[in-house]
């Protein structure tokens, strides 16, 4: 039997203020959960919209949900891992078994996705504690700590020769732009790509339409470090989102017709409207960025039905995470994916609240908190 073990982690105690740092006491993992010493962990913005509130889970919680490191322990019947291993950790622990998972889309398995947000193991247990009061997990994972206890099925078994502040970012944004773009949108070869935003997840869209064989790859963001960003891993364009240069570009890059794809990746409502715009006929929006909770999208009604054009979102880049996030891995081993160029800096634990100070800022395609594990 494994015994529990004290960690320091990151606490939000309630919405918002800042994360504070303290020792946490760590339970043994319980029967087909797993013990993970992490050595990464993305600063998602998610993360940031459950500190303001904007994205509500339950406090007091440790946040994160972006990691990668190494399993440290195993509970009873676990046999997809063993200590030693390493793996990138899914926030959507999949049953394998209902609807969803069996029809392949294991990313909206019935049991896993609507709990994201309960602040719990997918059994409803709770293995994290500060002070003897029982703390609230942050979508089945809180990565903002030193060793996570998680269910299996969070985790994803990856090469053990990248590294694990590159694997910790496929276990959200990567994942997230890439598979909109690759299993949602479906880019085809010679195709011509939007994306709005080029944080981690439009960077990592970016990457996946250049690597699908994209003709032009147009990424907008009104930072002009982040479209410098973007030309250098994939983009053959970026343009300011004022002024509505991005529709005159995009229509003299088409003669007229508009894009075969385009990614909404900001979070922001009011640009779906504009990626609907710049999509020619039949052409496909996705929408991966997670809004406010009450917030609401408006179309114009009748080119929604005239243009045949395709709005939909993609949850996780609409991934099989335990064929994909290994395969996004090789991709970047064999140096066809810059994954690396992502990782803008990274902070010790004791620094995440100026991490997410400066992504609010709009200083980090990914910022990057260093733990302990290897
Ligand atoms: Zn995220
Ligand atoms: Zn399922």
């Amino acid at each position: 039997m494994t015994d529990g073990i004290n960690i320091r982690a990151a606490v939000l105690f309630a919405p918002d203020q800042a994360l504070r740092v303290v020792d946490v006491a760590l339970a043994p993992p319980g029967p087909g959960e797993v013990r993970v010493r992490l050595a990464a962990s993305g600063i998602c913005a998610s993360d940031w919209h459950t500190m303001t509130g904007a994205i509500p889970s339950p406090t007091p919680s440790v946040l994160g949900h972006e990691g990668a490191g190494v399993v440290e322990a195993i509970g009873e019947g676990v046999t997809s891992v063993k200590p030693g291993g390493h793996v990138v950790l899914s926030w959507v622990p999949s049953c394998g078994r209902c609807r969803y998972c069996e029809s392949g889309r294991p990313n909206l398995c019935s049991v896993a996705a609507p709990a994201l947000l309960a602040g719990t193991l997918v059994s409803g247990a709770r293995r994290l504690s500060y002070e003897g009061e029982a703390l609230y997990h942050y979508s089945f994972l809180s990565t903002f700590a030193e060793a996570v206890v998680v269910d299996e099925a969070s985790c994803i078994p990856i090469r053990d020769d990248v590294p694990l502040s590159v694997a910790a970012l496929v276990g959200c944004a990567v994942m997230t732009g890439f598979g909109a773009v690759v299993n949602r949108a479906r880019l085809e070869p010679g195709a011509t790509a939007v994306v709005f935003g080029a944080g981690g997840v439009g960077l990592s869209a970016v990457m996946a339409a250049r690597l699908s064989g994209a003709r032009h790859v147009v990424a907008v963001d009104p930072l002009a470090s982040k479209r410098e960003l973007a030309l250098e891993v994939g983009a053959s364009h970026a343009a300011d989102p004022s002024g509505g240069g991005v529709r005159a570009l995009v229509a003299d890059l088409t003669a007229g017709d508009g894009a075969d794809v385009v990614i909404e990746s900001a979070g922001r409502t009011e640009l779906v409207a504009e990626a609907f715009e710049v999509a020619r006929r039949g052409g496909t929006i996705v929408c991966v960025g997670i809004p406010a909770a009450d917030a609401t999208v408006v179309l114009p009604g009748p080119a929604l039905v005239r243009h045949e054009k395709i709005v939909t979102g993609s949850l996780y880049g609409s991934c099989r995470a335990r064929t994909d996030m290994p395969r996004v891995l090789d991709l970047y081993a064999d140096g066809r994916l810059p994954l690396d160029r992502l990782v803008t800096r990274t902070y010790e634990l004791d620094e995440i609240n100026s991490g997410f100070e400066d992504m609010v800022a709009g200083k980090l395609a990914r910022g990057v908190v260093t733990l302990t594990g290897s």
